[in-house]
């Protein structure tokens, strides 16, 4: 990468300067809103302390969820606040506005070392608007609360691939640089988008087709191994002519499927047996079938024992491997036992075999750590979904091709 970094940042120094920085802390609540998984806030905090330790007065642009543009408690960044003081060992303030008159106020009073966390930049509508105007008029308001020695840090990658105000409008109106997480996921995905050491096998699973195709396409022809499984395997096996039952199923995707299946057959990799499930239930009543014996009404909800056989053995001679979406509906624990070993199978060619293994994906990172997997068994475990996935089919980040000076 040709972007300046928070390393060169540092060198010019930061003591006493307003640096507003861009962080992913879109991570999951539970109904009480407590946070379920906080791997994207302890992503955050090597660029968060690096800056305070050397004086800055830090201030944090972060969304939560979808609020659509309006003020919502449901989506306030308060839980966050919460667990960045704790996990940065100093209060961590949470302004009541995004850009308003708290937010300047308290921006204003910031003294060396603080860090003030802005409300959820998605409460007001201006961040995500295709109207460049309005998104410009939001950035000068954030650029203002930087003041006229600040900087730019983006250091969130889960949003790097959106051209919204807080990712790509404020790039430009203050001298920007990419924070180590960034850099780090931008180096690590670079070489498994453009350097792969073969054999490259990608797994792919999660819940649709539509949302992958674009990497199918983009891999199919890179990888020497695409294993399919997760949600998004029905619509293959009806391709196939199977009886997927009341499994998920994209039906108006089922023609690309087909000739996916036809132009990449020898390279993509399905599923051999099934987990069927009598509902969508996390204590459904459950049994292992082969592919065209799901019971009339039933589902599938993960992938067989021997399929998990088969995709490890595809697995074990892997030099690199990149996984998104989980195996099969993982958050019900009657039904994780695929996700689970296919994970268990990328950690051992990762170990076994000097694999370079990359995991994408909020659900499957996710999956990683509610499973009690050793995250540190892989390589690379990105902070992105869409935009590990965007950067994988060689699409440009905006977010990261904006600090290209
Ligand atoms: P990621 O966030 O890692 O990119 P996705 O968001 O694409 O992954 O998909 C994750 C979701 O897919 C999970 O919530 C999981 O429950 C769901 N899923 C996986 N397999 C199935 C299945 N067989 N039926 C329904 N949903 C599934
Ligand atoms: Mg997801």
């Amino acid at each position: 990468m040709t972007v300046k970094t928070i390393d060169d940042l540092l060198k010019e120094g930061v003591s006493g300067r307003h640096i507003l920085v861009r962080s992913d802390f879109n991570v999951p609540l539970d109904d009480n809103g407590t946070i379920t998984d906080a791997g994207r806030i302890d992503a955050s905090l090597p660029t968060l302390k690096a800056l305070t330790e050397a004086g800055a007065k830090v201030i944090v642009m972060a969304h939560l969820g979808r609020p659509k543009g309006e003020v919502n408690p449901k989506f306030s960044l308060q839980p966050v606040a919460e667990a960045l003081s704790e996990k940065l060992g100093q209060y961590v303030a949470l302004a009541g506005d995004v850009s308003g008159e708290d937010a300047h106020e308290r921006a204003n009073g910031l003294t060396e070392g603080d860090v003030l966390l802005l409300e959820n930049v998605r409460f007001d509508p201006r961040e995500t608007s295709k109207d460049d105007a309005k998104r410009g008029e939001f950035a000068d308001e954030l650029a203002a609360l930087a003041a006229d020695d600040g900087a730019f840090v983006s250091d969130g990658f889960g949003v790097v691939h959106r051209a919204q105000t807080s990712v790509y409008d404020v790039a430009k109106r203050l001298p920007a640089y990419a924070g180590y997480l960034v850099n780090k996921e931008v180096s690590v995905l670079d070489k498994a988008a453009n350097n792969p050491e073969h054999p490259y096998v990608v797994v792919l699973g999660g819940s649709k087709v539509s949302d992958k195709l674009g990497v199918i396409e983009a891999l199919a022809t890179k990888a020497d191994k695409l294993i399919i499984g997760g949600g998004m395997c029905y619509t293959f096996l009806a391709a196939k002519g199977i009886n997927v039952q009341e499994s998920l199923l994209q039906e108006e995707m089922i023609d690309t499927c087909k000739k996916l299946l036809e132009d990449h057959g020898d390279r993509i990799v399905l599923p051999v047996d099934l987990i069927a499930a009598e509902k969508f239930d996390r204590d459904a009543e459950k049994k292992t079938v082969e592919l065209d014996g799901i019971p009339e009404g039933w589902m599938s909800l993960d992938i067989g024992p021997k399929s998990v056989e088969e995709f490890a053995k595809v697995l074990a001679s892997a030099k690199t491997i990149f996984w998104n979406g989980p195996m099969g509906v993982f958050e019900f624990e009657r039904f994780a036992d695929g996700t689970r070993g296919v994970a268990q199978a990328i950690i051992d060619a990762t170990q076994n075999n000097g694999a370079f293994s990359v995991v994408g994906g909020g659900d499957s990172a996710a999956s990683v750590r509610t499973l009690g997997l050793d995250e540190d068994g892989f390589s690379h475990i990105s902070t992105g979904g869409g935009a590990s996935l965007e950067f994988l089919e060689g699409k440009t980040l905006p977010g990261v091709d904006v600090l290209n000076a």
